[in-house]
């Protein structure tokens, strides 16, 4: 929600996914054996952090090797802080950018197979747990830790997750902060089921009370709701929706619409000619993100893309 030319101090939290995913080289390259990565660390060197795809349900082999993954560029400048020292990183709580990880249950698939959790997430720590062989052919397993604001387990709710680290942000964009939210890690790793809750086929064959809602709806009740509030009647929310894809820009809110995004005289970027829509309430912003999603697929399925090439903005 804003005023008109409203500007505020940015604050962001950025979700990272853990899912079937493989520690990343670059991420791995500077990560002992023992030591813990720091997000604090990444956020001074001002890497879009990313860093960390980290594997839960994974496989176990023994030509398990580390890929470069989703972390891609800009990721991964964390430097190891002291082991042991985890509350270091916990004192930066405060700061702009926030960065936590999900990890999410293994899927029937990956249990059926067999194949092992390699994940362990702790308090703000989460471990990847890697099988190795040696050149005698003896398994061992090498122990990867990594640090992050925070991190939440395979049992956390979209609701937890949206309390702990979602909310506070909701409520800073009250106090006239620039607030960003965005989910990040490889393809299954559970980034739409956190955003937006199962989708609808699930949904069908779960009970009233397992129809978990996504953090957008969890958001947008709780901006709702702030709104409705006397001291915030001058504000009003709009929705703008568009696409990155192989660099172009749609808007998916005005028939995909094609956009550039220039800079303006105050050096910001600013996407020229993106519509904005007023809504009123939560079902009219639910309705519009749904109009918009709709004509992302069909964007999408005309051109047979795989999706992790394309990203959606709202
Ligand atoms: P992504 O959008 O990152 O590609 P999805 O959100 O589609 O991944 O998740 C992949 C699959 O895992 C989906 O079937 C989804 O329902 C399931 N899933 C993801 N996260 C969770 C979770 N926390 N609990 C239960 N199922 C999950
Ligand atoms: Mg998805």
């Amino acid at each position: 929600p804003r005023a008109p030319n409203e500007e505020g101090p940015m604050r962001q939290v950025a979700a990272g996914m853990a899912g079937g995913a493989r520690p990343t080289s670059r991420a791995r390259a500077r990560s002992p054996a023992s030591g813990f990565q720091s997000p604090a660390a990444a956020r001074a060197s001002g890497g879009s952090v990313g860093a960390f795809a980290a594997g839960a349900g994974g496989p176990v082999r023994p030509d398990f090797t580390p890929t470069t993954g989703a972390a891609g560029k800009g990721a991964a400048s964390a430097q190891p802080i002291r082991a042991g020292a985890p509350t270091e990183a916990r004192g930066s709580r405060n700061s702009l950018l926030s960065i936590v990880v999900r990890k999410r249950p293994m899927n029937r698939r990956e249990i059926q197979s067999q194949q092992a959790d390699v994940v362990l997430s702790k308090n703000s720590a989460v471990i990847v747990r890697e099988p190795k062989l040696k050149v005698d052919l003896t398994r061992y397993t090498e122990e990867h830790n990594f640090l992050f604001d925070q991190s939440f387990d395979e049992h956390t709710t979209n609701e937890q997750l949206y309390c702990s680290c979602v909310r506070p942000i909701i409520d800073a964009v009250f106090q006239r902060a620039k607030c960003t939210c965005f989910a990040y890690g490889q393809t299954g790793s559970g980034k739409t089921f956190t955003m937006m809750g199962p989708n609808k086929k699930q949904c069908e064959n779960l009970p009233e009370r397992d129809r978990v809602p996504g953090i957008f709806l969890l958001a947008s009740q709780d901006i709702f709701r702030s709104l409705a509030r006397e001291e915030y009647s001058h504000l009003s929310v709009y929705l703008a929706f568009y696409e990155i894809y192989c660099g172009k820009l749609f808007d998916l809110l005005n028939n995909r619409q094609l956009l550039h995004a220039r800079e303006n005289a105050k050096s910001n970027v600013v996407i020229v000619g993106l519509q904005e829509h007023p809504v009123q309430n939560v079902q009219e912003l639910m309705e519009v993100i749904e109009f918009g999603l709709v004509s992302r697929t069909t964007g999408v399925t005309a051109a047979n893309l795989d999706s992790s090439r394309s990203h959606a903005i709202l």
